[in-house]
């Protein structure tokens, strides 16, 4: 019988060897990608052993189980936290301080609010743009038409730094489908550097589909179940 840490370690292993893997055939490296642990089926308990093995870098969809988790963990020194789902602008004074980056930026309304918080606590904070790449009306993000004007407009916001954008696969259509929104999203990022050199990130691929994200380019994995399995 394994216990919970041999077998999230080895879930660990897998999903490393797993994103070296895509890396090497898209030609890269795997520390080209980074890896965050999503903790939101994990308590704090184990969100310590995926620390322990090896995972620095935590996600959290929720501001809630975020502050929570991030208070139990803090005698942990190394790790930081990725903000990676949609939050109310009320949350923002409390959840910017703890994060470094904030993956989900998914409104012009909330661009702005996290630009006027992050002025308000003597900050600057590093973003991405969540695009709706799928049109799904159940996903929150800028609709990929919008997002050319949007970032020319970024020189209003002085306490943000736009990193990157972020997205999801279609839900339908596997993946094949999810492979052409990953192509999508490239070619957006592409796109998008044009008129900012710093938006280089693309965090796409979540547990059932990280690999084909690396083959068309994530920069940044956001895997969940796969290390609790
Ligand atoms: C839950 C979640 C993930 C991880 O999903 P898994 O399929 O469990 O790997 C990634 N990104 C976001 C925004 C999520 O909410």
């Amino acid at each position: 019988m394994s216990t919970a840490q041999e077998r999230i370690a080895n879930n660990v292993t897998v999903v490393r060897q797993q994103i070296a893997d895509a890396a090497n055939r898209s030609g890269r490296t795997e520390d080209s990608v980074t890896l965050v642990a999503v903790t939101k089926y994990a308590d704090a308990a184990e969100t310590r052993l995926l620390v322990e093995a090896g995972c620095l870098v935590l996600g959290e969809s929720r501001p809630q189980l975020l502050w929570q988790k991030a208070q139990e963990l803090a005698d942990l020194e190394n790790i930081e936290w990725h903000q990676i789902g949609h939050m109310q602008r009320n949350k923002l004074a409390r959840t910017l301080p703890i994060i470094s980056l904030f993956q989900s930026v998914d409104s012009e309304r909330l661009l702005q609010a996290t630009d006027e918080v992050s002025a308000k606590l003597n900050r600057a904070t590093d973003v991405l743009l969540e695009v709706n790449i799928s049109g799904d009306s159940t996903k929150h993000g800028f609709a990929p038409s919008d997002m050319s004007s949007i970032v020319q407009r970024l020189d209003l916001y002085s306490h943000i730094s736009v990193r990157g954008i972020m997205g999801m696969a279609s839900l339908l259509g596997g993946k094949e489908q999810a492979r052409r929104d990953f192509a999508a999203l490239r070619d957006l990022r592409d796109s998008l550097l044009n008129y900012s050199e710093t938006i280089r990130e693309l965090s796409m691929g979540m547990s059932g589909d990280f690999d084909v994200a690396i083959e068309e380019g994530a920069t940044i994995v956001r895997v969940g179940s796969a290390l609790f399995e």
